[in-house]
């Protein structure tokens, strides 16, 4: 059902800003807090009543769970996350930047080092030390080097004119012009032109890590988009003490100390009107602001934005329909004894290497740190395992059939896991799981669609959900547009979301009321 007009309501106010930020996600608090800073009067309207989205978190017994994203990527000084947080004058949280994490393929372990001098060894080692293998693994990381450093010169894609084009000509240096063919390859093109595509091994390694942070199987995954997502760790990997509890609530108040204001419990139902003079909607009353910025799934923001918005990406959403995704996460307080039989906190497990990936095939696991106690009673850590799955699934079914569907699949997961953790959850204090039901429930998610579209050659970077949709003063960010899903795509879409923010000056300093509701 449409909700919005184009003419804003006559309701009298109850905050009035420069710029509205819809959902308190890590995309909106992000834009809103670099906003905040550059001197604009901010709000942020959050459904929930927690800051984070898929970034969040919740507690339970003493213990704090990531609902989703568990790690920050590329959030270290020089990196896209630490511009962030340069940015806004917010110190660095406290936390642990992993080495690394294991990688248990069915029939080898392998670790996937964060210092390049150890983890290019270690990729021979256990891959194969081919001529087509070393010159498989130089392509990729003469595509990540490149990429990296333009995303943390702040990229923006799609080309949507030719100013586009010429920034992002200056941001990539011209030796690194000729690389931009590769634009049009999947990873599965890349490892053909190798003679690779049958490699087990190096296809299984492949595919887990793509999954997660393109979410694609190799044959369909762009390629330089591949090569960014499998060198994540490679930018930096960092857990904040606490989870996304400690990381979350420390940029919420950083934000709420510059004069931002974050709206919980405030839903938005609908907006109207326009630059200048846009209402939105709440659950706790009309905002007024000059500008918008939609920091949720484009589908949610079809179904509130202004017309013009809503026909503006009536096309994508048509277009992605059909490649969305879901994730089913545990969420374990166990004894510190259940997970003492490594080093290394974080792995991903690989049953099979011929089954498709999900539903316990392709595991990540995520231990907080010994010593973290924001995040675990004494003697007892948090453990965060989760796995993709198909949304259809989950759909219609009764509420027995639900129960037993979601207690078949915990149990699986916590006996796969068990190859890492051999007395995982023999004793757990806490034992849940969260499905899309649940992601629908407490994050919003439309179906309990997580991650972004599946990423194809025709759904991303030139052709991927564009910042601004043409429509003046209403902006998009988040994971369902460029660059795609996870922690560093959200902040440097924040990054360059701000900038057009700020390209025009502010109509009318507006004050947010100091008295939003909490
Ligand atoms: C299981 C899982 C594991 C992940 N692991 C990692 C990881 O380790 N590292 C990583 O970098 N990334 C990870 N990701 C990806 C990352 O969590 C997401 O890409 C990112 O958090 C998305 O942020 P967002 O702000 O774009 O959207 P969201 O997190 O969805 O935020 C949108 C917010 O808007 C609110 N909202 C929705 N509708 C309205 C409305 N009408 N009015 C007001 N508010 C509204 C929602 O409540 C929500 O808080 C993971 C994701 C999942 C699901």
């Amino acid at each position: 059902m449409r909700l919005a007009s184009n003419e804003p309501s006559g309701h009298a106010p109850i905050g009035e800003v420069d710029v509205a930020v819809v959902g308190g996600g890590l995309s909106g608090l992000a834009t809103a807090a670099r906003l905040q800073t550059s001197g604009r009067s901010t709000v942020v309207l959050e459904a929930h009543s927690f800051p984070g989205g898929c970034s969040g978190y919740f507690r339970r017994k003493g213990f704090a769970f990531d609902v989703g994203a568990t790690t920050l990527v590329d959030f270290e000084p020089g990196g896209v996350g630490g511009e962030f947080l340069d940015s806004i004058g917010m110190s660095h949280p406290p936390g642990d930047l992993l080495p690394g994490y294991q990688a248990w393929l069915p029939d080898r372990i392998v670790t996937l080092h964060r210092d390049p001098n150890r983890w290019h060894p270690e990729r021979l080692r256990s891959l194969g030390d081919s001529q087509a293998h070393r010159d498989f693994w130089a392509l990729l990381d003469k595509l990540a080097d490149a990429f990296w450093d333009a995303s943390r010169k702040g990229i923006s894609l799609p080309l949507r004119s030719p100013g586009h084009a010429l920034a992002a000509a200056r941001i990539l240096p011209p030796q690194h012009w000729p690389l931009g063919r590769h634009l049009f390859s999947t990873m599965g093109d890349a490892l053909r032109r190798h003679g690779l595509r049958d490699d087990k091994a190096l296809v299984g390694l492949l595919s887990m890590l793509i999954e997660d942070t393109v979410h694609a199987t190799v044959d369909d995954a762009p390629l330089i988009n591949a090569a960014l997502g499998i060198t994540i760790r490679g930018a930096g990997l960092t857990r904040a003490h606490g989870g996304m509890s400690g990381f979350m609530q420390a940029l919420t108040a950083h934000y709420e100390a510059t004069g931002g204001r974050f709206a919980r419990n405030c839903e938005v139902q609908a907006i109207r009107g326009g630059k200048g003079n846009f209402g939105l909607e709440t659950t706790k009353g009309t905002f007024r602001a000059d500008q918008v910025v939609a920091a949720i799934p484009i589908s949610i923001t079809a179904r509130i934005a202004p017309e013009a918005v809503t026909k503006r990406l009536d096309r994508f959403i048509k277009r992605d329909a059909d490649r969305m995704g879901g994730a089913l996460v545990m969420f374990l307080g166990v004894p510190e004894a259940e997970v003492s039989d490594h080093e290394w906190t974080h792995h991903q497990v690989l049953v099979d290497y011929d089954q498709p990936l999900g539903l316990g095939n392709n595991m990540f696991i995520s231990v907080s740190a010994a010593g973290d106690l924001a995040s675990a009673p004494a003697g007892h850590r948090a453990v965060m395992i989760s796995t993709h799955c198909d949304l259809d699934m989950w759909e219609q079914l009764e509420r027995s059939q639900y129960q037993s569907l979601k207690s078949s699949i915990s149990d699986r997961m916590a006996q796969i896991a068990r190859r890492v953790y051999p007395r995982l959850a023999t004793n757990p204090v806490v034992f849940e799981m969260a499905t899309p039901r649940t992601f629908e429930r407490f994050a919003r998610r439309p179906n309990g669609a997580v991650g972004g579209v599946r990423q194809t050659l025709r759904n991303t970077n030139l052709f991927a959900v564009p910042h601004e949709i043409g429509v003046d003063g209403f902006h998009l960010v988040g994971d369902s547009t460029w660059p795609g899903l996870g922690t560093v795509a959200c902040t440097l879409g924040s990054r360059i979301v701000a900038g057009n923010v700020l390209k025009s000056p502010a109509t009318a300093t507006r004050t947010a009321k100091a008295g939003v509701p909490a």
